[in-house]
Parts: structure tokens; sequence; C-alpha cells
């Protein structure tokens, strides 16, 4: 086969696998992590997290960030089958957790391991107000953001070396990307923000989650202008992975009344 070909054939053949789109949005994204690595990095960070930080004690708040998770990944099951995505529910084996630390902030790690500090919920101030970080991070996971961050950071880091090559090679950078790019940065102390493109997705995802579990889509407004009231110079470390400002909240405004339309069907379905 000539040069040409075999080049083209390679490109078709990435082209394939790691073409992926992100649900509800359909955006086109390039993934060139497969998710079954993914998977297994973060079910590893995790366990590590868990060893090396305090769970809460405070059993009312752990029950009530365990049952916002539970309502809320309920939602997102039903919304996956409603798109013909039931192939991705077998990637989530949920898992809601609440540790005591003072710095407001919250992750959800692919496969759906989430993670609340106990920091953030004075600013959520109820349920409604967990149920939106809660959307809003599995949102990420749903789209996933991570794995399309690491894939763009391994390219540049990688140079010309084949990306499962340099994984093996060097698993403490590999490492490093992966805590990055799922913004679990403070640990190794680089903080990767989303793009303006990933919140905006993260927001509708996670204003349609929260609706289709009966949480009110409003709340979410609300949540991000008391978090913008906490920016500043030295901002919280969730605002800085999560960049908010005032047309983010707009485009949250613009999206309320197709969430609505989720919330009140949901509301009128519960006894
Ligand atoms: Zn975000």
């Amino acid at each position: 086969m000539k040069k040409e070909g075999l080049f083209a054939l390679v490109v078709s053949f990435l082209m394939l696998t790691a073409c992926s789109t992100v649900p509800l949005i359909n955006r086109k994204q390039v993934l060139f992590v497969p998710q079954s690595q993914i998977l297994s990095m973060s079910y590893t960070n995790y366990n590590q997290f868990l060893d090396t930080n305090q769970v809460s004690t405070n059993q009312t708040e752990v029950n009530k960030v365990k049952t916002v998770g539970n309502n809320i990944s309920t939602g997102v099951e039903e919304f996956l089958k409603e798109n013909g995505l039931t192939n991705r529910l077998e990637q989530f084996d949920w898992e809601f957790n609440l540790v005591e630390n003072d710095v407001p902030n919250a992750w959800c790690m692919p496969g759906g391991k989430v993670m609340f500090y106990s920091g953030i919920l004075p600013l959520c101030q109820n349920n409604d107000g967990i149920a939106v970080v809660m959307g809003h991070e599995i949102g990420h996971a749903v789209a996933r953001h991570g794995n399309e961050r690491m894939s763009q950071s391994l390219m540049v880091a990688a140079g010309g070396m084949a990306l499962s090559e340099f994984m093996k090679s060097k698993p403490q950078q590999t490492q490093e990307l992966f805590l990055s790019a799922f913004a679990i940065g403070s640990q190794v102390g680089v903080l990767l923000p989303y793009s303006r493109k990933h919140e905006y997705e993260a927001d509708k995802l996670g204003l349609t989650f929260m609706a289709m579990a009966g949480y009110d889509p409003n709340e979410s407004i609300k949540f991000w202008e008391r978090m913008m009231e906490h920016g500043g110079p030295k901002p919280p470390e969730f605002l800085s992975t999560h960049p908010a400002d005032a047309k983010r909240i707009a485009q949250m405004k613009a999206n309320l009344p197709e969430a609505m339309k989720y919330y009140e069907a949901s509301v009128q379905k519960s006894p």
C-alpha cells in the first residue's frame, strides 16, 4: 500500500474510534483515551481519595447528599434511555459521598463517583441547591468533558509519541493530567478551568437532570449568583474550575423554559 493510502486508513480508523457526541447538545467530540482506561483510572483515584479524606459523620447531611444523588441519577438514567443511549448506562456505578472539608467544592468522576465537600453545603442552602451542583457535575461526566480535556493535554504532552506508549512510560505525568482534566486539581497544584463551552453544556445538562428528578431549576440561577458573590481575587476552588459570569447566567436563564417543562412533568408524576 502507498504511504498516502496507509495514512488515510490510519486517520479514518482514529476518527471511527475516537468520535463521540455530547448528548442533548449534539456536539461531536474527539476522545483519544479509551473509556475503559478512563474508568479504571477513575476508580483508582476515587478510592485513593476516600482512603485519605475524612468522610462526614453528620448523618443528616450525608443522607441529603445521597438522596439528591439517587434522585438525580434516576433522572439521568431516564434521560439516557429517552435519547437512545442505554449503552452508556452500564458505565455508571453511582456513589455519592460527603467529606469533611471546608473548601467549597464538588466533583463527579467518570462512572458516577460523586464527591461533595462539606464546605459547599452552606452555599447550596437547600436540597434544590445540592441538586444544582450535583446536576452540573454529573453533566460534565455525561458529556465526557474530562476525557476530552485529557485527550487534548495528552496530545500536547506526548508530542509525536503514541498516546498508549506515553501513558505506559510516564504513569506519574499521566496521573497528574488525569487529576487536572477532571478538575480535582488542588492535590497536584494545577487548576484547569473548564472552558466556557464545557460550562454551558454542563449547565444545560444539569438543568435537565435536576428538573427530571423533580428539583426546581430556578434555584440554579440563585446558586450561581451566590457563588459569584464569593469570587474576587481568591475565588473558591469550585469557582476557579467552573468559572461563572453574567453571560453564563444569562444563558442558564435562556435554558430555563425548556427545563421547566421537565420539572412540571416530574412534579405532576410524583404523588
Ligand atoms: Zn463546570
